[in-house]
């Protein structure tokens, strides 16, 4: 007999103890094997003073078992509070996010009942590092950062989830057409792992018609995987059309902790009511037995419970008079999925699990070795950015041009993109916030050192002008690692 696997379980707040009990409950009925550990994270550590909800000496549970089945929480209104789910992602790596959105039509109503999509979201880049700045007067900044380590994570998570559940096809969304050189890494690196799979369909789209596509006809669809912005908006989407918000779990997967929830919060006008539907956090749950390498029980508890969905045996929320059967209460609904283990869904399509299996994770993380892969980068010039409301852009060309010297000439100026010297429109709208190009006086690709830039830098200070920021224009294997303006 295998050993009970340890896992940390937190009951959260308002309905939280409540669908805890019930789905801890329906995994022992399937004959889960784990070793609970129970933390406090929520309301009352957050009202003890702990900003965050969650105490230090939760995380040394959480870094013993690496497994964390969450139940969801109450945050206090007010400011000062942080969220609990970015510090444990930000915290222990948490990189994938990992949503399926399913249609149960016809015992739950949906618009879209073939509906069965996976999101799986990047979870810690993009522009979710927070990283913003006030540059000038008028303009803002947040930096949007896509690496190669970071998406090849997410996108091989994609394709060895798509494997490991049998699914058929992973669709990659970015806007590449316009991000070219973050979106187009993303899109790049989708290309390459996804050679490695040839036993899974790929496709691309642009995450505009892409998500148009996806609100349609979802149908079309099966794992999704994406940057973090659009996948944050994305899963809320999909989880919404898929008529099942309150039904939804949610895997966040890192290299070593994973944290297992549902997608809904705490409901506290619902809790100690015996009402509240447990199956979000028992989907999540679901996913937990899978990742700790109980497929099998997995699977008796998930068709269990297709099975009582299709039997009509709904608590309130699901509940519609002429498909439902039965309204019941959390603890009712749960002693109905133990009372059917062993039992497979007769209308809906029942589920088969492979383990995720220690071993299976370990491998994938050797197989990401292209992240060491080395470029030859030169630096080719520099952009300095300045915050300058003083006139026309020919009067900041001109003032620029009389920095040139030392081996750096100025080759444009730009404002929000659009290049408005030399040349430029009259039409263009300026703000207070420039972008002067300068590059190799040699020509074209001859390198810049640092103590150049340096030394322009202090051309720009003694001549008066507010530079906010710079930034190296580098060339990797002779390409150009930077944008060029709109002409
Ligand atoms: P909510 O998801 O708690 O509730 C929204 C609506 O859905 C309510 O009408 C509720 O009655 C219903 N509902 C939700 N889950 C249900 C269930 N399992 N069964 C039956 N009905 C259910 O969202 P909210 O009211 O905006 O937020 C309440 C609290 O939850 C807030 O403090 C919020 O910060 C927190 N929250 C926590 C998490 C989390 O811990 N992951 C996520 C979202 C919200």
């Amino acid at each position: 007999m295998a050993e009970n696997v340890p896992i940390t379980v937190a009951r959260g707040d308002g309905i939280g103890p409540e669908i805890m009990d019930a789905t801890l409950r329906i995994l022992e009925g399937a004959g889960a094997r784990l070793k609970i550990d129970e933390i406090e994270i929520g309301e009352k550590v957050f009202l003890r003073g702990s900003p965050t909800g969650i105490e230090p000496s939760a995380f040394e549970s959480l870094r013993r078992t690496k497994v964390f089945l969450k139940a969801p929480i109450t945050t206090p209104q007010g400011g000062g509070f942080k969220s609990l789910n970015v510090t444990v992602r930000k915290t222990f790596g948490l990189y994938a996010n990992v949503r399926p959105c399913v249609a149960y039509a016809p015992f739950v109503a949906t618009k879209h009942p073939g509906m069965d999509v996976v999101i799986v979201r990047e979870n810690e880049e993009d522009v979710y590092g927070g990283i913003e700045y006030r540059q000038t007067g008028q303009v803002t900044q947040c930096l949007k950062l896509i690496s190669r380590p970071g998406t090849e994570k997410i996108v091989r998570y994609a394709f060895e989830y798509a494997r490991r559940n049998n699914r058929k096809k992973v669709t990659c969304f970015t806007k590449d057409n316009i991000m070219k050189i973050t979106d187009g890494l993303f899109h790049k690196i989708f290309d390459e792992i996804a050679a490695e799979y040839t036993d899974i369909e790929n496709e691309h789209w642009i995450v505009d018609i892409g998500a148009a596509k996806l609100s349609d006809t979802p149908e079309a669809f099966d794992v999704v995987v994406l940057p973090n912005l659009y996948g944050d908006v994305l899963s809320d989407v999909a989880a919404q059309i898929a008529g099942s918000v309150g039904l939804a779990g949610s895997a966040n997967i890192g290299e070593d902790i994973a944290m297992f929830e549902a997608i809904h919060g705490s409901a506290p006008r619902r809790a100690g009511q015996n009402l509240a539907n447990p199956s979000g956090l028992f989907l999540g749950a679901v996913m937990m037995l899978v990742h700790v390498g109980q497929a099998d029980v997995a699977e008796r508890a998930h068709n269990a419970w297709l099975r009582t969905i299709e039997e009509g045996v709904h608590t309130y929320d699901i509940y519609k008079d002429g498909v439902s059967r039965q309204k019941v209460g959390t603890r009712e609904f749960a002693g109905a999925v133990v009372a059917r283990v062993g039992q497979k869904p007769e209308t809906l399509k029942p589920v088969s699990y492979q383990s995720a299996g220690a071993d299976d994770e370990g491998s994938f993380a050797s197989r990401m070795a292209r992240t060491s892969e080395t470029s030859q980068k030169e630096t080719v010039g520099v952009d300095v950015y300045v915050d300058w409301t003083a006139g026309e852009p020919r009067q900041l060309g001109e003032a620029c041009e009389k920095l040139n010297g030392d081996g750096l000439k100025l080759s444009s100026i730009a404002n929000r993109g659009v290049r408005v010297y030399p040349g430029g429109s009259p039409e263009t709208f300026c703000s207070d916030h420039w972008r002067c190009r300068f590059v190799a006086e040699a020509g074209e690709g001859a390198t810049v050192s640092h103590a150049q830039i340096a030394s322009l830098l202090a051309r720009f200070s003694d001549a008066g002008l507010d530079f906010i920021k710079t930034e190296n224009l580098c060339n990797f294997d002779g390409k150009p690692g930077y944008s060029h303006a709109q002409e």
